[in-house]
Parts: structure tokens; sequence; C-alpha cells
């Protein structure tokens, strides 16, 4: 089987074109934050290099410190923001591993003592609520 590759038409590139709304909680040259538009969790954000890659087994090795530095920065803001007990930071690589956008993305998931994660690609968040919780996320990392 030939390698998958990279499909500039995937919907985070559309996002990171600005050509799709989202709602942005961080944003520098080389990464992107905002908001999982069908949450695990309250507060569940996605960080993307802004380099194009189809997910970590074909990223070039340069993006991942300014990305990981920022799945750091991001971390700590939800774990503050919604006062949770733990954060999990989830990155999926093809079908097989559960990846459903193929653009480099990870996961942060606030977590709370005996509270189960809902389903991956579940229910669609009101745009109010996504709305809500990243200006609290913007708030706290700007603190
Ligand atoms: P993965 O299975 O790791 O590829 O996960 C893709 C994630 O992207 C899922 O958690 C979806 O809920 C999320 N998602 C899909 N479309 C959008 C979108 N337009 N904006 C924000 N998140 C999205």
């Amino acid at each position: 089987m030939a390698d998958a590759t990279y499909d500039s038409n995937n919907i985070f590139a559309k996002i990171l074109r600005g050509e799709i709304p989202s709602h942005r909680v961080y944003e520098d040259d080389a990464v992107l934050a905002f908001m999982d538009v069908m949450p695990q969790g309250p507060g569940h954000t996605l960080v993307v290099p802004k380099a194009p890659s189809r997910n970590l087994l074909d990223a070039d090795p340069t993006t991942l410190g300014p990305l990981f530095a920022i799945v750091q920065k991001v971390a700590r803001a939800v774990k503050k923001t919604f006062g949770a007990d733990g954060v999990t930071v989830m990155q999926f690589n093809e079908p097989a591993s559960g990846q459903t956008v193929y653009h480099l993305h990870v996961h942060i998931i606030p977590r709370f003592e005996g509270v189960p994660l809902k389903p991956h690609s579940g229910q669609m968040e009101k745009p109010e609520i996504l709305a809500e919780n990243a200006g609290k996320i913007r708030a706290a990392l700007s603190n």
C-alpha cells in the first residue's frame, strides 16, 4: 500500500486558513489551539501545528518541540480554568488508532475523579458553550 499523504482540504487545514470558523484559544507563528466541537469533556481543546503533516508519523521533528510546548501551556491553563483533577493528552495516528481528521493534532481534556470521558467524535456542543469555554481558557493563558 502506498503511504497515505497530506490532503490540504482537511478540516483543520481549513480552520488554519480561516476558511471555516473555530473557537480559538491560542495562536503563534507555529501553533493554533481551538475548542473541539464534539468535546469528550468540558474544555476539550485541540492543539495543531501550522506546518502540514498528516499525523505524528510523517511530521517534521522540528514541529514537535513548539507543538508540545503549547500542549503543556494549554494543559496547565485548562486544568486551572475548569478546576480539573487531571488532564488527558491524546493523539491518534491513522484510522486504526481512531484518527478521523488528517492534520496532526493533540487532544487536551480536563479530567475529574470518577468521571469517564464522553465518546470520541460524539455529540456536537452548543456554539455559545464553546465560545464561553474558549474565553475562559484565553483568560487563563493571558495571566
Ligand atoms: P481524531 O480522531 O483525533 O482525528 O479527532 C478529531 C477531532 O476533531 C474529534 O475530537 C472531533 O470532535 C474534532 N473536530 C471535527 N471537526 C471539528 C471542527 N470543525 N472544529 C473543531 N473540532 C473538530
